[in-house]
Protein backbone atom coordinates (compact mmCIF):
# COMPACT_ATOMS: atom_id res chain seq x y z
CA UNK A 1 0.00 0.00 0.00
CA UNK A 2 0.75 3.63 -0.48
CA UNK A 3 -0.04 6.38 1.32
CA UNK A 4 0.42 9.58 -0.95
CA UNK A 5 -0.24 13.11 -0.29
CA UNK A 6 -2.79 14.30 -2.49
CA UNK A 7 -1.20 16.43 -5.21
CA UNK A 8 -0.75 16.97 -9.37
CA UNK A 9 2.15 13.95 -9.26
CA UNK A 10 0.21 11.48 -7.15
CA UNK A 11 -2.82 12.15 -8.67
CA UNK A 12 -1.20 10.98 -12.16
CA UNK A 13 0.57 8.08 -10.70
CA UNK A 14 -2.96 6.93 -9.00
CA UNK A 15 -4.73 7.64 -12.19
CA UNK A 16 -2.49 5.15 -14.01
CA UNK A 17 -2.74 2.61 -11.23
CA UNK A 18 -6.73 2.68 -11.06
CA UNK A 19 -6.85 2.06 -15.14
CA UNK A 20 -4.51 -0.76 -14.36
CA UNK A 21 -7.18 -2.23 -11.91
CA UNK A 22 -6.13 -1.40 -8.78
CA UNK A 23 -7.79 0.30 -5.81
CA UNK A 24 -6.94 3.71 -4.30
CA UNK A 25 -9.03 5.60 -2.06
CA UNK A 26 -9.42 9.30 -2.41
CA UNK A 27 -10.94 12.21 -1.10
CA UNK A 28 -14.04 13.69 -2.00
CA UNK A 29 -16.22 16.69 -0.18
CA UNK A 30 -18.28 14.00 1.46
CA UNK A 31 -16.37 11.04 2.55
CA UNK A 32 -13.36 8.81 1.23
CA UNK A 33 -14.10 6.30 -1.15
CA UNK A 34 -12.77 3.53 -2.41
CA UNK A 35 -12.31 3.82 -6.21
CA UNK A 36 -11.53 1.47 -9.28
CA UNK A 37 -12.20 1.57 -12.58
CA UNK A 38 -16.19 1.43 -13.50
CA UNK A 39 -15.75 -0.96 -16.24
CA UNK A 40 -13.43 -3.08 -15.09
CA UNK A 41 -15.27 -6.32 -13.27
CA UNK A 42 -12.07 -7.61 -11.49
CA UNK A 43 -11.55 -4.31 -9.57
CA UNK A 44 -15.33 -4.25 -9.08
CA UNK A 45 -15.31 -7.59 -7.42
CA UNK A 46 -12.34 -6.95 -5.49
CA UNK A 47 -13.92 -3.43 -3.85
CA UNK A 48 -16.57 -5.81 -2.46
CA UNK A 49 -14.25 -8.28 -1.15
CA UNK A 50 -12.19 -5.66 0.62
CA UNK A 51 -15.13 -3.96 2.35
CA UNK A 52 -16.55 -7.19 2.62
CA UNK A 53 -20.01 -5.40 0.85
CA UNK A 54 -22.67 -7.85 0.29
CA UNK A 55 -23.03 -7.96 -3.31
CA UNK A 56 -26.52 -6.82 -3.62
CA UNK A 57 -25.46 -3.27 -2.18
CA UNK A 58 -24.72 -0.95 -5.53
CA UNK A 59 -21.80 1.08 -5.62
CA UNK A 60 -21.90 5.08 -6.62
CA UNK A 61 -20.32 5.72 -9.80
CA UNK A 62 -18.07 8.72 -9.56
CA UNK A 63 -18.41 11.16 -12.84
CA UNK A 64 -16.22 14.22 -13.52
CA UNK A 65 -17.72 15.81 -16.63
CA UNK A 66 -21.45 15.84 -17.60
CA UNK A 67 -21.04 13.75 -20.96
CA UNK A 68 -19.53 10.88 -19.62
CA UNK A 69 -23.47 9.76 -18.30
CA UNK A 70 -23.65 9.14 -21.73
CA UNK A 71 -21.86 6.42 -21.00
CA UNK A 72 -23.70 5.03 -18.58
CA UNK A 73 -27.38 6.11 -18.79
CA UNK A 74 -29.84 4.68 -21.12
CA UNK A 75 -31.85 8.04 -21.70
CA UNK A 76 -34.27 6.08 -23.71
CA UNK A 77 -35.81 5.21 -20.32
CA UNK A 78 -36.05 8.05 -18.87
CA UNK A 79 -39.72 10.00 -18.96
CA UNK A 80 -39.45 13.06 -20.42
CA UNK A 81 -40.02 14.71 -16.48
CA UNK A 82 -36.93 12.78 -15.27
CA UNK A 83 -35.21 14.18 -18.20
CA UNK A 84 -36.12 17.58 -17.36
CA UNK A 85 -34.96 16.84 -13.52
CA UNK A 86 -31.94 15.27 -14.45
CA UNK A 87 -31.28 18.58 -16.29
CA UNK A 88 -32.21 21.17 -13.47
CA UNK A 89 -30.36 19.29 -10.88
CA UNK A 90 -27.31 18.32 -12.66
CA UNK A 91 -26.38 21.79 -13.94
CA UNK A 92 -27.45 23.37 -10.40
CA UNK A 93 -26.05 20.97 -8.27
CA UNK A 94 -23.73 18.78 -9.54
CA UNK A 95 -20.48 18.65 -8.76
CA UNK A 96 -21.82 18.58 -5.16
CA UNK A 97 -23.37 15.85 -2.59
CA UNK A 98 -26.10 14.69 -5.00
CA UNK A 99 -26.17 11.19 -6.05
CA UNK A 100 -28.81 10.18 -8.86
CA UNK A 101 -30.75 6.96 -9.59
CA UNK A 102 -30.92 6.70 -13.23
CA UNK A 103 -31.54 4.00 -15.84
CA UNK A 104 -27.98 2.23 -16.61
CA UNK A 105 -27.20 0.91 -20.12
CA UNK A 106 -26.04 -2.73 -20.62
CA UNK A 107 -22.42 -2.22 -20.62
CA UNK A 108 -21.90 -1.03 -16.95
CA UNK A 109 -21.20 -3.91 -14.97
CA UNK A 110 -24.35 -5.46 -13.12
CA UNK A 111 -21.60 -6.41 -9.91
CA UNK A 112 -21.02 -2.33 -9.54
CA UNK A 113 -25.11 -2.23 -9.61
CA UNK A 114 -25.86 -4.95 -7.64
CA UNK A 115 -27.90 -6.50 -10.41
CA UNK A 116 -29.84 -3.85 -10.50
CA UNK A 117 -31.05 -2.37 -13.78
CA UNK A 118 -30.74 1.50 -12.70
CA UNK A 119 -27.30 3.03 -11.47
CA UNK A 120 -26.17 5.70 -9.00
CA UNK A 121 -24.24 8.30 -10.89
CA UNK A 122 -22.21 11.76 -8.48
CA UNK A 123 -20.27 14.09 -9.76
CA UNK A 124 -18.27 15.23 -6.54
CA UNK A 125 -17.02 18.61 -6.01
CA UNK A 126 -13.57 18.19 -4.95
CA UNK A 127 -10.82 19.52 -7.08
CA UNK A 128 -8.41 16.69 -6.48
CA UNK A 129 -11.34 13.87 -6.96
CA UNK A 130 -11.70 15.23 -10.11
CA UNK A 131 -8.66 15.52 -11.62
CA UNK A 132 -8.16 11.75 -10.64
CA UNK A 133 -11.87 10.60 -12.49
CA UNK A 134 -10.71 12.51 -15.60
CA UNK A 135 -7.03 11.32 -15.74
CA UNK A 136 -8.36 7.80 -15.50
CA UNK A 137 -11.46 6.46 -17.14
CA UNK A 138 -13.77 8.60 -16.49
CA UNK A 139 -15.77 6.80 -14.71
CA UNK A 140 -14.94 5.91 -10.80
CA UNK A 141 -17.26 3.44 -9.05
CA UNK A 142 -16.79 4.33 -5.39
CA UNK A 143 -18.52 3.28 -1.86
CA UNK A 144 -17.02 4.56 1.27
CA UNK A 145 -13.81 3.68 2.14
CA UNK A 146 -14.41 1.72 5.24
CA UNK A 147 -15.11 -1.98 5.96
CA UNK A 148 -19.00 -2.79 5.63
CA UNK A 149 -20.99 -1.54 7.93
CA UNK A 150 -18.37 0.73 10.13
CA UNK A 151 -18.19 4.33 10.37
CA UNK A 152 -17.36 6.18 7.15
CA UNK A 153 -13.64 7.81 7.06
CA UNK A 154 -14.06 11.59 6.85
CA UNK A 155 -9.88 11.62 7.08
CA UNK A 156 -7.12 9.44 5.06
CA UNK A 157 -5.93 8.24 8.56
CA UNK A 158 -9.15 6.10 8.71
CA UNK A 159 -9.06 4.39 5.58
CA UNK A 160 -5.29 3.40 6.52
CA UNK A 161 -6.53 2.45 9.87
CA UNK A 162 -9.62 0.33 8.71
CA UNK A 163 -8.81 -0.58 5.35
CA UNK A 164 -4.60 -0.29 5.71
CA UNK A 165 -3.06 -3.08 3.56
CA UNK A 166 -5.69 -4.09 0.95
CA UNK A 167 -5.45 -0.67 -0.66
CA UNK A 168 -3.31 -0.25 -3.11
CA UNK A 169 -2.94 3.62 -2.85
CA UNK A 170 -4.40 6.25 -0.28
CA UNK A 171 -4.28 9.53 -1.29
CA UNK A 172 -4.64 12.31 1.31
CA UNK A 173 -6.27 14.96 0.98
CA UNK A 174 -7.59 16.33 4.42
CA UNK A 175 -10.38 16.09 6.18
CA UNK A 176 -13.59 15.74 4.14
CA UNK A 177 -15.24 19.19 3.92
CA UNK A 178 -19.22 17.48 4.40
CA UNK A 179 -18.26 14.49 6.47
CA UNK A 180 -21.76 12.92 6.21
CA UNK A 181 -22.15 10.78 2.07
CA UNK A 182 -24.14 11.95 -0.15
CA UNK A 183 -28.27 12.63 -0.47
CA UNK A 184 -29.22 9.75 -2.72
CA UNK A 185 -32.25 10.93 -4.93
CA UNK A 186 -34.60 8.64 -7.47
CA UNK A 187 -36.08 11.36 -10.19
CA UNK A 188 -37.31 8.24 -12.25
CA UNK A 189 -40.49 7.50 -9.96
CA UNK A 190 -43.76 9.87 -10.32
CA UNK A 191 -42.80 11.79 -7.19
CA UNK A 192 -38.93 11.95 -6.81
CA UNK A 193 -37.68 10.56 -3.36
CA UNK A 194 -34.66 10.64 -1.73
CA UNK A 195 -33.41 7.47 -0.74
CA UNK A 196 -31.08 8.54 2.01
CA UNK A 197 -30.72 11.73 3.15
CA UNK A 198 -27.04 13.04 2.59
CA UNK A 199 -24.85 15.83 2.49
CA UNK A 200 -27.24 18.07 0.38
CA UNK A 201 -29.95 19.07 2.10
CA UNK A 202 -33.58 18.16 0.91
CA UNK A 203 -34.85 21.85 0.76
CA UNK A 204 -32.02 22.62 -1.23
CA UNK A 205 -33.24 20.09 -3.71
CA UNK A 206 -37.07 21.11 -3.26
CA UNK A 207 -36.43 24.71 -4.33
CA UNK A 208 -35.19 23.38 -8.17
CA UNK A 209 -37.53 20.27 -8.12
CA UNK A 210 -40.66 21.10 -5.76
CA UNK A 211 -41.58 18.21 -2.48
CA UNK A 212 -39.63 14.96 -2.52
CA UNK A 213 -40.97 12.07 -0.37
CA UNK A 214 -38.68 10.57 1.75
CA UNK A 215 -37.92 6.64 2.52
CA UNK A 216 -38.70 5.81 5.67
CA UNK A 217 -38.27 2.29 5.98
CA UNK A 218 -34.26 0.96 6.56
CA UNK A 219 -35.20 -3.16 6.64
CA UNK A 220 -33.39 -5.37 5.22
CA UNK A 221 -36.15 -6.15 2.70
CA UNK A 222 -36.06 -2.33 1.49
CA UNK A 223 -36.08 -3.12 -2.48
CA UNK A 224 -35.58 0.63 -3.90
CA UNK A 225 -32.22 1.44 -2.48
CA UNK A 226 -30.70 -2.57 -1.24
CA UNK A 227 -27.83 -0.85 0.39
CA UNK A 228 -30.07 0.99 3.18
CA UNK A 229 -30.03 -1.61 6.12
CA UNK A 230 -31.03 -0.49 9.72
CA UNK A 231 -27.99 -1.01 10.72
CA UNK A 232 -24.47 0.57 9.38
CA UNK A 233 -22.60 3.01 9.84
CA UNK A 234 -22.10 2.00 13.27
CA UNK A 235 -19.39 2.26 15.98
CA UNK A 236 -18.18 -0.70 18.12
CA UNK A 237 -19.34 0.64 21.34
CA UNK A 238 -23.19 0.47 21.82
CA UNK A 239 -24.80 3.52 20.84
CA UNK A 240 -28.13 5.19 22.55
CA UNK A 241 -29.87 8.07 20.27
CA UNK A 242 -31.62 10.63 22.65
CA UNK A 243 -34.17 13.30 21.94
CA UNK A 244 -32.42 16.96 23.33
CA UNK A 245 -34.84 16.74 26.43
CA UNK A 246 -33.94 13.25 27.37
CA UNK A 247 -30.37 13.57 26.74
CA UNK A 248 -30.54 16.61 29.47
CA UNK A 249 -31.80 14.55 31.80
CA UNK A 250 -29.81 11.65 31.04
CA UNK A 251 -27.64 10.41 34.66
CA UNK A 252 -23.73 10.50 34.30
CA UNK A 253 -22.13 7.13 34.04
CA UNK A 254 -18.29 7.78 33.96
CA UNK A 255 -17.88 4.66 31.97
CA UNK A 256 -19.97 6.17 29.12
CA UNK A 257 -19.31 8.64 26.12
CA UNK A 258 -21.76 11.49 25.81
CA UNK A 259 -22.24 12.88 22.39
CA UNK A 260 -23.96 16.38 22.45
CA UNK A 261 -25.62 17.89 19.69
CA UNK A 262 -25.21 21.38 20.87
CA UNK A 263 -23.35 23.43 24.22
CA UNK A 264 -26.43 24.47 25.74
CA UNK A 265 -27.53 20.80 26.13
CA UNK A 266 -24.24 20.09 27.79
CA UNK A 267 -24.60 22.35 29.77
CA UNK A 268 -27.95 21.61 31.28
CA UNK A 269 -26.94 17.79 31.53
CA UNK A 270 -23.75 18.87 33.73
CA UNK A 271 -25.90 21.56 35.99
CA UNK A 272 -28.51 18.16 36.18
CA UNK A 273 -25.93 15.89 37.51
CA UNK A 274 -24.20 18.45 39.34
CA UNK A 275 -20.90 18.39 37.08
CA UNK A 276 -18.54 21.58 38.10
CA UNK A 277 -15.95 20.10 35.80
CA UNK A 278 -14.97 21.72 32.55
CA UNK A 279 -15.40 19.29 29.57
CA UNK A 280 -13.90 15.98 30.30
CA UNK A 281 -12.10 14.55 27.06
CA UNK A 282 -13.00 11.54 27.58
CA UNK A 283 -16.54 11.01 28.41
CA UNK A 284 -18.39 14.75 26.78
CA UNK A 285 -18.30 15.55 23.31
CA UNK A 286 -20.17 18.17 21.21
CA UNK A 287 -21.18 18.23 18.03
CA UNK A 288 -21.48 22.17 17.29
CA UNK A 289 -21.52 24.75 20.15
CA UNK A 290 -23.78 26.99 18.27
CA UNK A 291 -25.92 24.07 17.29
CA UNK A 292 -25.18 24.05 13.32
CA UNK A 293 -25.88 20.86 11.47
CA UNK A 294 -23.62 22.07 8.93
CA UNK A 295 -20.09 22.43 11.46
CA UNK A 296 -21.81 19.31 13.26
CA UNK A 297 -22.00 16.95 10.24
CA UNK A 298 -18.34 17.80 9.71
CA UNK A 299 -16.98 16.68 12.76
CA UNK A 300 -20.27 13.27 13.27
CA UNK A 301 -17.48 10.30 12.06
CA UNK A 302 -14.69 11.79 12.93
CA UNK A 303 -16.09 12.39 16.58
CA UNK A 304 -17.04 9.10 16.64
CA UNK A 305 -14.10 7.26 15.31
CA UNK A 306 -12.54 9.19 18.23
CA UNK A 307 -15.16 8.21 20.99
CA UNK A 308 -14.77 4.83 19.16
CA UNK A 309 -11.35 4.30 20.10
CA UNK A 310 -11.81 5.67 23.61
CA UNK A 311 -12.19 2.78 26.78
CA UNK A 312 -15.85 3.75 27.17
CA UNK A 313 -18.80 1.19 27.46
CA UNK A 314 -21.72 3.04 25.39
CA UNK A 315 -22.05 5.84 23.73
CA UNK A 316 -25.34 8.48 24.29
CA UNK A 317 -26.03 10.35 21.76
CA UNK A 318 -28.51 13.51 20.97
CA UNK A 319 -30.67 13.94 17.82
CA UNK A 320 -29.87 16.73 15.93
CA UNK A 321 -33.32 19.09 14.66
CA UNK A 322 -34.52 17.42 11.74
CA UNK A 323 -33.80 20.84 9.05
CA UNK A 324 -30.83 21.17 6.83
CA UNK A 325 -28.14 18.38 7.23
CA UNK A 326 -29.78 17.28 10.91
CA UNK A 327 -31.56 15.09 8.47
CA UNK A 328 -28.42 13.11 7.25
CA UNK A 329 -27.19 13.36 10.50
CA UNK A 330 -30.22 11.54 12.25
CA UNK A 331 -30.20 8.73 9.95
CA UNK A 332 -26.48 8.10 10.77
CA UNK A 333 -27.06 8.18 14.28
CA UNK A 334 -30.51 6.08 14.13
CA UNK A 335 -28.75 3.60 12.05
CA UNK A 336 -25.43 3.63 14.21
CA UNK A 337 -27.23 2.24 17.36
CA UNK A 338 -27.60 -0.66 19.75
CA UNK A 339 -31.00 -1.50 18.75
CA UNK A 340 -30.54 -1.45 14.86
CA UNK A 341 -27.43 -4.02 15.45
CA UNK A 342 -29.84 -6.53 17.31
CA UNK A 343 -32.79 -5.52 14.44
CA UNK A 344 -30.25 -7.05 12.10
CA UNK A 345 -28.94 -10.31 14.36
P1 LIG B 1 -22.02 4.19 -0.36
O1 LIG B 1 -21.31 3.94 -1.64
O2 LIG B 1 -21.51 3.36 0.76
O3 LIG B 1 -22.12 5.65 -0.05
O4 LIG B 1 -23.52 3.69 -0.59
C1 LIG B 1 -24.15 3.88 -1.80
C2 LIG B 1 -25.63 3.66 -1.60
O5 LIG B 1 -26.34 4.22 -2.70
C3 LIG B 1 -26.03 2.19 -1.61
O6 LIG B 1 -25.88 1.61 -0.35
C4 LIG B 1 -27.48 2.24 -2.05
O7 LIG B 1 -28.32 2.39 -0.94
C5 LIG B 1 -27.52 3.49 -2.92
N1 LIG B 1 -27.59 3.07 -4.32
C6 LIG B 1 -26.56 2.83 -5.15
N2 LIG B 1 -27.01 2.42 -6.36
C7 LIG B 1 -28.34 2.40 -6.29
C8 LIG B 1 -29.38 2.05 -7.20
N3 LIG B 1 -29.12 1.66 -8.44
N4 LIG B 1 -30.65 2.15 -6.77
C9 LIG B 1 -30.92 2.58 -5.51
N5 LIG B 1 -29.99 2.91 -4.61
C10 LIG B 1 -28.72 2.82 -4.97
MG1 LIG C 1 -20.84 3.40 2.83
Amino acid sequence: MLYLELNEKNILIAAEQLSAGKLVAFPTETVYGLGCDAFNKAALAKVFEVKKRPRFDPLIIHIAALDTLEKLVDFSRLTQKAKHRLTILSRALWPGPLTLILPKLQIVPDIATGGLDTVAVRFPAHDGAIRLIKESSGAVAAPSANPFGYLSPTRAEHVREQLGVDVDIILDGGAADIGVESTVLDISAVSPRILRPGGLPRETVEAFIGPLQVEQVHSDETVNSPGQLKSHYAPRKDLYLHNSSEMRRLPFFPDDAYLFFERSSFKTFIENNKISTEIDNTNFFILSAEGDTREAAVRLFDTLHTIDALPVSNIHAERAPESGLGAAINDRLSRARAQARNVNK
